[in-house]
């Protein structure tokens, strides 16, 4: 990198390296299993290790949680008609992305594309969890619509109980090595709707290319950490030799 070099011009050629080293092992891959020419696509890497989840991040979270909750049940218990499905496609349609109406199994492959990045924008949810009152409300709803009776007390042990013993070391509390310990149900909107840049540009090669698999490689800001083949039926990982 030149001296002279803006920090983008250095984004995208570390971005072309890398990729150029994923399609490398991409293309060798494809030629020894027999799998046709496939998008190869670069998405960010977790890279953390674990540790057992402090106890001031578990009370941070919950002293948050608390005053959320109090502030969510300020208000009666909305109408709650519009799914959280629905909720998450229409936020993402207002920030320019959709799931595509020709691949039915985006969400699969999104799914594996995640679980080889390992959670990479989950490390900004802190002892927060991107949990504001307006999720809460919605959760609050939807467990009175299952026949719940909600109270501020019960809600706030149903979240502490989704705690994990051990997650990412600086990440959100609820980071796994399996991934979100809370339900989905029960994660907040953001987090339910959040498509990173890479699965955007994945979306896009999928569409364009009327393909339904891809390579999927995961780096950090100098390495590749990680590649698979990401298909509608899971992901087969690649070992990534002499990197
Ligand atoms: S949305 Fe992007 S950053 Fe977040 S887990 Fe998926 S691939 Fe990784
Ligand atoms: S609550 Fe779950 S999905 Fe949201 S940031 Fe934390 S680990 Fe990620």
């Amino acid at each position: 990198m030149s001296s002279r070099e803006s920090p983008i011009a250095a984004q995208r050629a570390r971005n072309a390296r890398l990729t150029a080293q994923a399609e490398q092992i991409a293309r060798a891959d494809g030629a020894e299993h027999g799998v046709p020419e496939l998008p190869v696509i670069l998405l960010p890497a977790n890279s953390r290790n674990t540790t057992e989840l402090p106890e001031e991040s578990r009370d941070a979270f919950l002293d948050k949680l608390r005053g959320t909750i109090a502030e969510a049940f300020l208000e009666a218990v909305r109408d709650n008609s519009a799914s959280m499905t629905a909720e998450a496609e229409s936020a993402r349609a207002d920030a320019g992305w959709a799931l595509p109406d020709s691949i039915p199994a985006m969400p699969d492959i999104i799914g594996a594309s995640c679980g080889t990045c390992g959670g990479e924008c989950c490390t900004a949810g802190g002892t927060h969890g991107f949990l504001h009152a307006d999720s809460i409300m919605r959760v609050r709803a939807q467990l009175t619509d299952d026949g719940e009776t909600v109270t501020p007390e019960s809600l706030e042990a149903r979240y502490a109980s989704y705690l994990p013993a051990r997650h990412y070391r600086g990440s959100c509390v609820f980071h796994t090595t399996t991934g979100c310990n809370l339900p989905r149900a029960m994660r907040s909107n953001l987090c339910n709707r959040y498509v990173c840049g890479g699965l955007a540009q994945l979306t896009r090669a999928l569409v364009s290319s009327q393909q339904t698999s891809a390579y999927v490689a995961a780096a950090d800001s100098v390495h590749l950490r990680r590649l698979a083949l990401v298909t509608v039926t899971g992901s087969r990982p690649i070992t990534l030799r002499g990197l």
